[in-house]
């Protein structure tokens, strides 16, 4: 595969076994490029700013300046890149956290290497992941649909088209935390199809992201 096609992908992690591991495992994808690794978030804003990576997977527990808040440092400068959160923890608050400051995904360590890179090249794709083993933390934790900074006044947020029984058995998969790539092999359909759904299951619930449309479905109890 020509060098360009590649994902570009930045590691920060302290943790040099962990990071070596992440690099080479990685490495190992034909269309994953490790351009940048850092031991510690100041090194690491220096490597984004130089390698421009695609695709950041971000260390929580750092040294100095943690991992939220070297994604917020990053928010300030760039929208586009993506940054996947990748910690040991399960803990509610450290989700909420990460996706708040702007984490695209959210990936506990012990993800296996094949899945990983999976989660990398959805996120690349624009997709929002949150690994299954804390996805209900991370809804939950969200304020009730009242709150209407988050999903618009109730009024404007009812559903006017309905969802056909396919897009139903898509925002259920959707909602337990499945990639497109899962949803496609659950389905029996080509990931474009299933991109295709959620595509439309966006627009039908008038919401611009996944994560959106998960905490929608909790909260209407659609699914
Ligand atoms: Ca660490």
């Amino acid at each position: 595969m020509i060098k360009e096609k590649c994902i570009k992908v930045a590691i920060v992690e302290d943790f040099k076994l962990t990071r070596v591991g992440l690099r080479c495992a990685l490495n190992a994808n034909i269309d994953i490029d490790v351009v940048a690794e850092a031991e510690d978030a100041i090194e690491g804003l220096k490597q984004i700013e130089k390698n421009k990576p695609d695709v950041i997977l971000m260390d929580l527990g750092l040294p100095q300046m943690n991992g939220i808040e070297a994604i917020l440092k990053i928010r300030e400068s760039d929208k586009d890149v993506k940054i996947i959160a990748l910690t040991s923890h399960d803990r509610r608050e450290e989700v909420v956290a990460a996706l708040s400051s702007g984490a695209n995904a959210y990936c506990l360590k012990d993800i296996d290497p094949e899945k990983l890179a999976e989660v990398i090249r959805d996120v690349n794709d624009g997709v929002c992941w949150i690994d299954p083993l804390v996805a209900d933390l991370a809804l939950k934790a969200i304020p009730k649909i009242e709150d209407t900074s988050i999903v618009g006044n109730s009024a404007s947020s009812q559903i006017k088209v309905p969802l056909t029984e396919r897009e139903q058995e898509v925002l259920k998969h959707l909602v337990s935390g499945k990639s497109n790539t899962e949803i496609a092999k659950e389905l029996i359909v080509s990931v474009h199809t299933a991109k295709a759904h959620v595509c439309s299951i966006l627009q039908k619930m008038c919401v611009n992201d996944r994560v959106q449309a998960a905490v929608k479905a909790v909260k209407e109890g659609m699914v």
